[in-house]
């Protein structure tokens, strides 16, 4: 019988990074020295109530069994897919013969290695009742334009009610299961694993977590999360 109420962590870390264009994919880029991954990991593998991880990774990386965390007890691999969505479904289907569908999963991008263990507490708290899940986010605090023709501002669009979508994002396990296999199986484009639950009709929670929870996506966001991660080595 599977044990109840477990919580499981998925990290697709199967992207290619074309946006970041370095050598290495831009999981596997340094900052102070280690892999983006593996600070990524060490973040999840701090909480303990996590009884596993299930890193998604690329056909032929050969990089990730070179990352300390890849011997982890609690951390395991499976195959990615040619969307971020297939490869968190195919990292749930890897977990199928322990997790039970009310189990909370939480994903969690594998270029963003600088989450705080209190926005994890907050997020696992202000989750763990809710009947959808949710995920952490920051209210939009610059003005937005939305652009024109020849790099000109079509207009101003107000900022009233938007937010930044981050990861951990935070759901039971058979709800998200479904949830991306309905995206999957209907070609439809998700960014993240809320999306996809919003296209059942359901509204997922808004966790406040803090912006220095950056996602590596261009070059120059490699030297502002070694900013932070340097910040926090130094106390
Ligand atoms: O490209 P983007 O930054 O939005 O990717 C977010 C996360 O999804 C990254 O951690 C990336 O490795 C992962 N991903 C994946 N499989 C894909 C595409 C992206 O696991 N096919």
């Amino acid at each position: 019988m599977k044990p109840a109420g477990r919580r499981w962590a998925v990290v697709p870390a199967a992207g290619r990074g074309e946006r970041f264009g370095g050598r290495a994919p831009k999981q596997y880029e340094r900052i102070l020295g280690r892999p983006v991954l593996s600070w990524t990991l060490a973040a999840l593998l701090a909480e303990r109530s996590i009884a596993r991880v299930v890193v998604a990774l690329a056909a032929g990386d050969r990089r990730f069994g070179r990352l300390a965390e890849s011997r982890d007890a609690r951390v395991h691999a499976c195959r990615g897919g040619a969307e971020r969505c297939v490869s968190v479904a195919n990292a749930l289907e890897s977990l199928a013969s322990v997790a039970r569908d009310e189990d909370w999963v939480l994903v969690h991008d594998a270029a963003r290695p600088c989450l705080q263990a209190s926005d994890l507490r907050a997020l696992m708290d202000g989750v763990g009742r809710d009947p959808v899940g949710g995920l952490l986010a920051v209210p939009v605090g610059e003005t937005l334009k939305l652009a024109g023709a020849n790099g000109r501002v079509e207009r101003t669009v107000s900022r009233d009610g938007l937010w930044r979508a981050m990861t951990p994002q935070m759901f039971r396990y058979g709800l998200l299961k479904r949830a991306l296999a309905l995206c999957i199986d209907r070609e439809r484009s998700v960014t993240d694993e809320a999306a996809a639950i919003e296209a059942l009709g359901l509204r997922p929670r808004l966790v406040r977590g803090h912006g220095d929870n950056v996602k590596i996506t261009h070059p120059e966001d490699r030297g502002l999360a070694a900013a932070i991660l340097a910040a926090r080595v130094r106390g």
